[in-house]
């Protein structure tokens, strides 16, 4: 294979170097004319760019773009967690082992490792299978806005991977805790709290009401919990409040208790006399739990890691990705088929460089062993 550590490196750095936080629609737009780019130089590649709405553009990057079913459906986003401005407080870098800079593991290098798998896979073997590689922007908002679109082409598709980036300990991931978030906003009466606060009617008082019960949701043992993480609310320390509002983050394993969790704060009605709630869910992604189809496909990838001299391991993780979608529409799904990261949608954020070259012939292996079957 035709790998050069400097070379990936430098046309990794293009990538990092762009300020492109979901929503951030000139820098994502950057940053998928670059990806574009590649497969236009590559050749054999149709590439339709998707609206997204005001999330920007998404790529649907096909081999066979007339084909009915595809093989293999990679996915990976291209927006980060990082607000503008990060790209030149802190450009990508590296030393011997990592390299650093937003969105260097989650997940612009499993972008790049991609590019890398399709330019080295055997034509033959490109012409024999139909793949389809979609990068969306806005991951990292729950996909809002391009759930719909990937959907439909994952239910096209036999296998979905997931280039994001694999654990520090370069295990892949089989299980994702499924997630929700809910934001509410209440509204009271203002009164001046000295001279009338009778006739007052308080949201933060009636949202207080409401993070109690919230926790009351969460059962460690299942697994579903429930964050009430962040809360505004309140003009001043005189005035009763007449606004409030909570956003709260929900993560789970089982759907069903999930679905509990839903139509309890669906139905639940203000405990504050005068004071009104709206409930609006943000995002929502079920949970990625391994069918007996997924098990095949995580069976021919250790044995394509056999094949290629890596130790496959496998975790069952609490964050949610795009796998979560995938999987529940039944299609088996694997993730974190990327180079090896950590510490991601913070500062200290890392991708392990001597993983790099190691995980894109991973992909190409278990391409080749799908293709096979
Ligand atoms: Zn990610």
């Amino acid at each position: 294979m035709n790998f050069s550590l400097q070379d990936y490196l430098e046309e990794l750095r293009p990538l990092i170097n762009v300020d492109c936080g979901t929503l951030t629609k000139e820098g994502l737009e950057a940053v998928a004319s670059q990806m574009a780019a590649k497969y236009e130089a590559m050749g054999g590649w149709d590439i339709k760019v998707v609206d997204c709405g005001i999330a920007g553009p998404g790529l649907e990057i096909r081999n066979k773009p007339e084909a009915e079913h595809i093989d293999v459906m990679l996915i990976g986003h291209m927006d980060t967690v990082f607000p503008v401005g990060t790209a030149a407080a802190r450009p990508m870098t590296f030393d011997d082992e990592k390299a650093y800079g937003p969105g260097v593991a989650d997940m612009k290098s499993g972008l790049l490792n991609i590019v890398y798998t399709m330019r080295n896979l055997d034509k033959a073997l490109l012409d024999k299978m139909s793949i389809c590689v979609c990068m969306n922007p806005d991951e990292e908002i729950g996909s809002l806005h391009s759930q719909e679109w990937m959907r439909g082409v994952a239910l096209k598709a036999k296998h979905v991977l997931v280039i994001e980036a694999a654990r520090a300990d370069g295990s892949l991931v089989k299980a994702r805790k499924g997630m929700a978030r809910y934001k509410m906003t209440f509204k009271g009466k203002a009164a001046h709290a000295g001279n009338d606060p009778q006739n007052g009617r308080s949201a933060i008082s009636e949202m207080a009401h409401w993070i109690l019960e919230v926790n009351k949701l969460t059962n460690f043992e299942s697994g579903t919990t429930l964050n009430a993480g962040v809360v505004k609310g309140g003009a001043g320390a005189n005035i009763v409040p007449d606004h409030a509002e909570l956003i709260v983050d929900v993560r789970f394993w089982d759907n069903d208790e999930y679905d509990h969790v839903h139509n309890t704060l669906s139905n639940m009605t203000p405990f504050v006399d005068g004071v009104s709630c709206e409930l609006v869910r943000e995002a929502h992604k079920p949970s990625m739990v391994p069918s007996e189809k997924t098990e095949e496909l995580m069976g021919l990838v250790e044995e394509a890691g056999k094949e290629v001299d890596i130790n496959i391991t496998w975790q069952a993780v609490g964050g949610g990705s795009d796998a979560n979608l995938t999987a529940v529409l039944g299609v088996p799904t694997l993730d974190g088929f990327g180079p090896a990261g950590a510490m991601m949608h913070g500062p200290d954020e890392y991708m392990v460089l001597n993983t790099i070259e190691p995980r894109i012939r991973l992909l190409m292996r278990v391409l080749e062993k799908i293709a096979a079957k």
